[in-house]
């Protein structure tokens, strides 16, 4: 059984558009290269979902950036490993054309790497005691805390504020570079950045439920473009999900005028959630399908809004069960592998579900039937029974849908 690590696991700063397919892949290939420094050239084997979406993603440009000087062949294998991650990959160092070592790493979700048979190599150590949101709470009553925010505090130590802080800012800074973006995004599709748009349509006199909506889809769209436009993003859980926290806890100190302390709060209790479900379910979409990463993220925006809005700790639970419940069997199927569509969109649909979701458990967490801990399991046994179409390989639902660029030129050709 593992237990929990450091939320800092949850939330890690880098370059979007993907926390597997890139970020992870990049601290594999860095690992890889401090082991075999003198390489003369490199040879990288991706398979399963980093195969099948490993250009749109990114994947094949950031390990060729990482390995550089020396040139690296990129092999997208059409092999399946069985009892394998979906997101494997091999990394093989030449000299001539002597192998002078290799490594098999799995990029597991949210920046994450696993080498299989070395458990801990890459990882970080566990941090927490509990390893259960019933385990949680129970710890928290025992000792007295009433609040998410106190139970990670008295694990991680008081310095788990200063790196929130950076979350925080960069997250700041996300929405703020995004709502100023325009233009196309890269990769092909032709899909316009819209937060500005969106942003410029919140005007004070407008009914309250639709400048909510607005703002909200504004902050998420703002983040979520800066994602697929490879700027500088935070994952909550995953690069994909990145716009649905910031846009609710923006949306909340503007709305409550809170300080930039308070907010914190609600990013911890938020990286426990988040926690919670990679511990016992997943946040990887090549393994779980959207659920894992939009439903998760969904899940860490509600509880986090339970937190600043004061609520009671099974409340905040509750608001965090009613998010990923109302996100079960959501499938994972970017059109041509690009972290656009339906990403982006879905991020402030997300945020809005957040917000809901909150709303109800605050009414209704004294007659609920549905555990967090019950929905992270039910998360986990539907994904792993998800074909393997809707999980980030985009060979099912929209991405298989939507007609390829080559199709649409031809539909629109002058008939003769
Ligand atoms: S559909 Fe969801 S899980 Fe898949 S890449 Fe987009 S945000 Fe990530």
């Amino acid at each position: 059984m593992f237990l929990m690590k450091s939320i800092r696991d949850i939330y890690k700063i880098g370059k979007g558009p993907s926390s597997s397919h890139t970020m992870g892949p990049e601290r594999a290939a860095k690992l890889f290269k401090s082991q075999y420094p003198d390489a003369e050239h490199y040879q990288v084997i991706l398979y399963g979902s980093l195969s099948k979406t490993g250009v749109g993603h990114g994947t094949d440009r950031v390990i060729r950036e990482v390995l550089s000087p020396a040139p690296t062949e990129i092999i997208f294998s059409e092999e399946d490993l069985p009892h394998s991650h979906p997101n494997t990959m091999d990394l093989i160092a030449f000299a001539g054309d002597s192998v002078q070592g290799g490594l098999r790493v799995e990029s597991i979700g949210g920046g994450d790497i696993r080498i299989p048979g070395q458990p801990g190599a890459a990882e970080s150590p566990e941090v927490y005691a509990e390893n259960t949101a019933a385990d949680v709470m129970a710890y928290c009553r025992e000792h007295g805390l009433t609040r998410i925010s106190d139970y990670v505090e008295h694990y991680e130590g008081a310095e788990i504020w200063d790196f929130l802080d950076t979350v925080w800012k960069t997250m700041k800074n996300a929405i703020a570079e995004g709502l100023e973006g325009s233009g196309i995004l890269p990769g092909g599709l032709n899909v316009k950045k819209r937060a500005k748009k969106l942003y410029t349509l919140c005007v004070p006199d407008e009914t309250p439920q639709l400048w909510e909506t607005r703002i909200l889809s504004a902050y998420a769209f703002a983040v979520s473009e800066q994602n697929a436009d490879n700027g500088t993003v935070v994952t909550a859980p995953t690069c994909g999900a990145c716009g649905v926290l910031p846009a609710v806890l923006r949306y909340m100190q503007e709305t409550r005028n809170l300080t930039d302390e308070q907010i914190l709060r609600g990013l911890a209790t938020a990286g426990i959630i988040g926690n919670l479900t990679k511990r016992n379910a997943s946040v990887s979409g090549a393994e779980c399908g959207c659920q894992a990463e939009i439903g998760t993220a969904c899940a860490m925006a509600a509880a986090a809004l339970g937190e600043l809005f004061g609520n009671t700790l099974v409340q905040v639970e509750y608001a965090a069960e009613v998010a990923m419940e109302h996100h079960l069997g959501l499938t994972c199927d970017p059109i041509c592998g690009l972290v656009q569509i339906p990403c982006i969109e879905r991020n402030a649909v997300g945020a809005l579900r957040a917000l809901n979701a909150c709303n109800l458990s605050y009414f209704l967490s004294d007659s609920r039937n549905i555990s967090y801990d019950m929905v992270c399991k039910a998360m986990y046994e539907t994904g792993l029974n998800l074909s393997h179409m809707y999980k980030e390989t985009s060979e099912g639902g929209l991405a298989r849908i939507y007609p390829t660029r080559l199709e649409k030129m031809m539909a629109e050709l002058p008939k003769c």
